[in-house]
C-alpha cells in the first residue's frame, strides 16, 4: 500500500428515517466494525425527518458513544441522498462511508471498503451478491444501471447500493455542487480518478418497509437521469423529427392511394390517420413530461433553497459544527 493512500479516520454516514426497529443493532454494529480497523472514526446519523424513535435511539446513541457518534437532525424529511449530503457537511474523516440504516449491507463489509480505498482508489462502489429485493425492483435496477453506464461512461455495475466509500476530496467536490435534485453515487464518479466495485453481501430489510414508496422511487430515477445528461432531450429531438418523417411518408401514401383506388379507400383510411395522429400526439405528451421534469428540476435550482436544513447536531462541540468548505 501507498503511504498516502493510507486512512486514518473514517467516517460513516447513516441516513435514517423512521428507522427504530434495526437503529440500535445498526449502531452497535458499524461502532464495532470500525473498531475492527483500528482506526479512528465517527459515525453520523442525520435523522431525515423521523417521527418515531429513531431520534431517541440517536440521542442515546450519541450519550454512549460520545467520541464517536455524532447525530445530526433534519426539521423535515428530505430523502435519503440529501440526508447524506447534510452528513457530508459534517465530516472530519478522510474517507467517508455511506451506509443505510436498514441492515440490508452488513457494517461488517466497513474494513473492506477502507481496504480497497487504500489500494489507492478514490471511490469503491459496491456490487450486492444474491439481492433481496423484489423482482420488479432488481429489474428496474438493471435497466437503470445500463442506462447510467452508458450516460455516464463510468462502467458500475450496480448504482443502487449505498454501501460506498469516498475519498475526502471527493466529498468535498460533491459539497460544491449545487443542484438540488443528486444522486451521489452517480454525481461522485463524475470526480474520481480510480474507482473500484467490490462484491457485498446483501440482506432482505431486518425490519420495517422500504422508505421508498413507488413515487419517490419515480422522482429519484428521474434525478438519476437528469443530473447525469441531458441526452434524452436531444432523443427527444431526433425522436421528433423520426415521427414527423413518418407522418410526412403516411400522409403522402394515404394521398396517393386516394388517388389509386378512389375515395372508399380514403374514408376506410381515417384510422390510419387517427393512427398517426394518435402516435404523434403521445411522443409529444412524453416529450412535454420529460421537458417538465428537467424544468421542474431548473425551477428548484434557480429558487436555490438549501437542500436540507439542520435543526440540531448532539455530540459535537458547537465551533466544529460546520467544517469550513
Ligand atoms: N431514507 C432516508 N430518507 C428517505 C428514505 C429513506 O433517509 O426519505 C433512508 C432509510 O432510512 C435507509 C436508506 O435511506 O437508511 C435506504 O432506504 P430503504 O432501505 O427504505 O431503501 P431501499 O433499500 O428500499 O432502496
Ligand atoms: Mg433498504
Amino acid at each position: 500500500m501507498n503511504e498516502e493512500n493510507c486512512v486514518n479516520f473514517i467516517s460513516v454516514v447513516v441516513p435514517v428515517y423512521n428507522e427504530e426497529a434495526c437503529l440500535e443493532e445498526l449502531i452497535a454494529r458499524c461502532v464495532e466494525s470500525c473498531e475492527n480497523t483500528g482506526k479512528k472514526f465517527e459515525i453520523i446519523l442525520v435523522d431525515d425527518g423521523s417521527s418515531d424513535r429513531s431520534t431517541a435511539i440517536m440521542a442515546t446513541a450519541v450519550k454512549k458513544h460520545s467520541d464517536a457518534v455524532v447525530s445530526c437532525i433534519l426539521n423535515r424529511n428530505y430523502g435519503q441522498h440529501n440526508a447524506i449530503m447534510a452528513g457530508f457537511s459534517l465530516v472530519r474523516g478522510d474517507l467517508i462511508i455511506t451506509i443505510d440504516a436498514d441492515l440490508q449491507n452488513p457494517p461488517e463489509e466497513i474494513p473492506n471498503l477502507v481496504s480497497a480505498a487504500e489500494a489507492g482508489n478514490d471511490v469503491v462502489g459496491t456490487v450486492r451478491q444474491q439481492r433481496r429485493d423484489t423482482l420488479f425492483r432488481r429489474f428496474a435496477s438493471k435497466i437503470i444501471n445500463k442506462i447510467t453506464q452508458q450516460a455516464t461512461g463510468v462502467h458500475m455495475k450496480d448504482y443502487g447500493c449505498m454501501l460506498r466509500a469516498y475519498r475526502r476530496n471527493i466529498v468535498d467536490a460533491m459539497l460544491q455542487c449545487n443542484e438540488r435534485s443528486t444522486f451521489i453515487p452517480v454525481l461522485a464518479n463524475g470526480f474520481a480518478r480510480n474507482s473500484c466495485e467490490i462484491p457485498v453481501a446483501h440482506n432482505e430489510r431486518v425490519a420495517g418497509n422500504s422508505k421508498y414508496s413507488v413515487w419517490k422511487l419515480i422522482n429519484l430515477q428521474f434525478n438519476l437521469l437528469t443530473c447525469m445528461t441531458t441526452f434524452p432531450l436531444r432523443m427527444l429531438s431526433l425522436i421528433g423529427l423520426l415521427v414527423s418523417v413518418t407522418g410526412i411518408l403516411l400522409g403522402a401514401l394515404i394521398i396517393v392511394m386516394r388517388f389509386a383506388y378512389g375515395a372508399a379507400w380514403a374514408a376506410d383510411g381515417v384510422f390510419t390517420l387517427f393512427a398517426v395522429l394518435f402516435f404523434i400526439a403521445g411522443f409529444q405528451l412524453i416529450g412535454m413530461g420529460l421537458l417538465g421534469e428537467y424544468i421542474g428540476r431548473i425551477y428548484y435550482d434557480v429558487r436555490a433553497r438549501p437542500r436540507y436544513f439542520i435543526e440540531t447536531i448532539n455530540g459535537r462541540r458547537p465551533e466544529s459544527k460546520n467544517r469550513e468548505k
